[in-house]
């Protein structure tokens, strides 16, 4: 399939001028900044942050550009994967006409994004072994479906999926393929990111907000080629992530060996926590999992749910989902956390 970016992109996104601002304009060395119309005399709070931050996050992309062996320019930073699943169909789809493909169960912003944007979002259901239906993703196609999200590993079922379908979809799909990997960090697969010079459709999303414990910074990585990029920087309002939220997740990235820990430790827990599930008579089944979650089919689920709430513990009721009917969706916990939630599950 060949793949011709500019035909795929909005016209006024085409020919758009991006907002310049006082600090992409300038990028020397000085000491006397009067352009920008910042307090002089600083923020009331200490520190810099009476100055504007970096629009383009310089310092962090070249840490993560290290960490994951991809240049810098391939790099796209925004405020949460979700600002990246916003502009991405600012960027492809046009409002009333164009379309983006899922396949659920998956996340859910996909689809509020696309309804956000009056962008059509055509549903081609995974498989009973929650793997992607490619003929079927292929066969809904058209000149319209300029996005195809998919999840891997999926949330909220927990399973990779099969590489070589991912790769056929990114060699035959005609618009652009986003792999979802908020949940890479704890699965025994590498991802994506390898395969971004093979395929020029390719856009793989990471997040800080999972494995990295920074949910609360906001910080979604996009890695793809540098012309969707660069259309992605363009499209974004200009100083879209803090000077706090870049000071923060660069010092998560200078933390990598305790993250790793808590991942492993993640890792474990999460099949311990399997194993004593397994045993109580009110699980049916616990889905393998390459995630920091677990989704589980129990008796009554909304009981359950209801049960837990009960005793002070959240969970999320995902019962009413295609395909999951029956489940309720476990965060892995501490192993207090995990022991307190198995304890009230015994009382049901
Ligand atoms: C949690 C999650 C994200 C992360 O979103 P942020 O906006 O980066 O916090 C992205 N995709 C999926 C599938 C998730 O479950």
């Amino acid at each position: 399939m060949s793949f011709d970016l500019d035909s795929l992109v909005r016209p006024n996104i085409r020919s758009l001028t991006p907002y310049s601002s006082a600090r992409s304009e300038f990028d020397g060395i000085a000491n006397v900044f009067l352009d920008a119309n910042e307090n002089a005399f600083g923020s009331p709070v200490g520190g810099t942050l009476n100055r504007y931050p970096d629009p383009l996050q310089r310092e962090l992309k070249e840490k993560l550009a290290e960490l994951k062996g991809v240049g810098a320019s391939r790099i796209f930073i925004g405020n949460g994967s979700d600002e990246a699943i916003d502009l991405l169909l600012r960027i492809f789809c046009r409002p009333g006409t164009d379309a983006c493909i899922t396949c659920p169960p998956t996340y859910g912003m996909y689809r509020v994004a696309a309804d956000i944007n009056d962008v059509q979002t055509i549903e081609v259901p995974l498989t009973q072994d929650f793997d992607v239906d490619v003929s079927a993703v292929l066969g809904a196609a058209d000149e319209r479906s300029r996005l195809l999200f998919l999840c891997s590993p999926n949330n909220p079922t927990g399973n990779i999926l099969a590489r070589d379908q991912v790769t056929r979809l990114a060699e035959e799909f005609s618009g652009v393929v986003v792999v979802d990997e908020a949940y890479i960090d704890f699965a025994d697969d590498p991802g994506f990111l390898s395969e971004l010079d093979r395929f020029p459709n390719l856009v793989v999303l990471q997040t800080l907000s999972k494995a990295w414990g920074l949910a609360g910074a906001r910080i979604g990585i996009a890695y793809a080629s540098e012309q969707i990029t660069a259309l992605m920087n363009a499209t974004k309002p200009p100083y879209n992530v803090s000077s706090v939220t870049q000071e923060f997740a660069l010092k998560a990235l200078a933390k990598r060996p305790e993250v790793e820990a808590t991942v492993r430790q993640t890792v474990y827990l999460r099949e311990a926590l399997r194993r004593e599930l397994e045993n109580l008579d009110l699980v049916e089944k616990v889905h393998p999992s390459e995630a920091n979650f677990l989704l589980v089919r129990v008796k009554n689920a909304i009981a359950a749910y209801r049960h837990l709430l009960n005793d002070g513990i959240v969970v999320r009721d995902r019962s009413n989902v295609r395909l999951c009917e029956g489940c309720i969706r476990i965060t892995v916990g501490t192993e207090n956390e995990n022991q307190q939630l198995v304890a009230s599950l015994k009382k049901i």
